[in-house]
């Protein structure tokens, strides 16, 4: 072992780890366990009888016999207990419940209207989440419908989310939303635990214990109608003091003019490269856009205007993006949300990233698209939850 790998070691051997190899299928006994830990056997036992009792972990039938007593092996119940989660956007909002090992049972995605305001628009997904517990397993199993047991419910909103009270603070486009206690709304209709985040920090988990759990340093764009990252620092998401760090919207770039941001300030990354400021700059050019499908659409059919503000745009994600990959030197840095496939943008910031960044940050850094598709927000959901209950037991 070399002296890198000793804190790490004490790091990933947690409950939680232990419950991730088993949902990943990484572990299947407690020999397992004890190996990719590297606790002792009776350490391994005590916790996993601990996560037994709390109906995190279940022991089924026999592992295969190697001349003795034939080991049970472990796994993550699917059936009954279910964690719900909401992916709320600016025009959408997938809402699904997943079970303990973070796997979707059950999803749907819903329109809906974010100035119809926080009692409204909550209400309704949290009725949803409701009805999908009620209507039980049978989307992803093929069993027949069960009520499940609601473990938590994670969600998600498209603004900055002071961690520690669930509160919302200043966001863009959310009118009526500013300082409003999602958690609490939730917790006096959900009896349930209630954990709330924004929605790039949802994004980051989701994808980075889907596509790169074994990467200790990520970064993740999100970039759809609004713009912001989220950070895995050490394989955990990383919030900062009060949960705003990856917060990269109103950080300034080099833009003329620069365009007025909606918190006072101007050349923000989000007035210049969010979908919301594409469509904007495009009606300013003459060109009539509903919305940020619209904006793609031009540039898939390869419109000058809209591909030489695509590009603009990627430069500016790249600027910013290079000094985050300088500062934080990251393994890999991803990109999700609806900008991430149009290409001209994902080229040039690809290209400013390139002439940016320092040689030793570059050189093995990859540079990909969120693969992990729409479930990727409420996957995220679900994990912050499973940690939380695994955490507090
Ligand atoms: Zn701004």
């Amino acid at each position: 072992m070399t002296i890198d790998e000793a804190p790490r070691e004490a790091l990933r051997s947690s409950p939680r780890d232990l419950l991730r190899w088993v949902a990943t299928g990484a572990a299947v006994s407690r020999a397992d366990l004890s190996r990719l830990s590297g606790l002792s056997p009776s350490t391994v036992s005590q916790r996993v009888e601990a996560l037994i009792s709390q109906g995190l972990l279940e022991e089924t039938g026999a592992g295969r016999s190697r001349g003795g007593r034939r080991p049970r092996q472990l796994a993550v119940p699917t059936g009954g207990a279910v964690v719900g989660a909401i992916d709320l956007g600016a025009h959408h909002a997938r809402v699904g419940t997943l079970d303990l090992s973070g796997r979707v049972v059950r999803a749907r995605t819903l329109p809906v209207r974010i100035e119809d305001g926080p009692e409204e628009v909550l209400g309704a997904l949290l009725a949803e989440v409701s009805a999908l517990v009620a209507g039980g397993t049978s989307a992803a199993t093929g069993d027949a419908p069960s009520a499940g047991v609601l473990r938590g419910v994670g969600v998600g909103i498209p603004g900055p989310v002071q961690h520690a009270t669930g509160r919302i603070v200043s966001p863009s486009r959310m009118p009526g939303w500013n300082g409003f206690d999602v958690a609490a709304f939730c917790a006096d209709r959900i009896e349930a635990p209630i954990i709330v985040d924004n929605d790039a920090n949802l994004m980051a988990l989701g994808a980075h214990r889907t596509a790169h759990s074994e990467l200790d340093h990520a970064v993740y764009i999100k970039a759809g109608t609004g713009i912001g990252s989220g950070v895995i620092s050490s394989g955990q998401l990383h919030r900062g003091a009060q949960g705003s760090a990856g917060d990269i919207s109103h950080c300034r770039v080099v833009a003329d003019p620069a365009p007025a941001c909606s918190c006072g300030n101007s050349g923000c990354l989000e007035a210049v490269a969010s979908g919301a400021a594409l469509v904007t700059a495009l009606r300013e050019q003459g060109v009539p856009v509903d919305d940020l499908t619209g904006v793609i659409r031009l540039i898939d059919d390869g419109d000058l205007h809209a591909t030489a503000l695509a590009r603009q745009a990627g430069r500016a994600i790249g600027e910013i993006l290079a000094v985050v990959v300088n500062f934080f030197n990251p393994q890999v840095v991803a990109i999700g949300g609806r900008l991430a496939d149009c290409e001209p943008l994902m080229a040039s910031m690809r290209a400013t990233l390139y002439e940016r960044c320092l040689p030793l940050a570059i050189q093995t850094l990859l540079i990909e698209r969120v693969t992990t598709g729409q479930d990727v927000g409420i996957t995220g959901a679900a994990h912050l939850v499973i940690d939380h209950v695994v955490a507090v037991n």
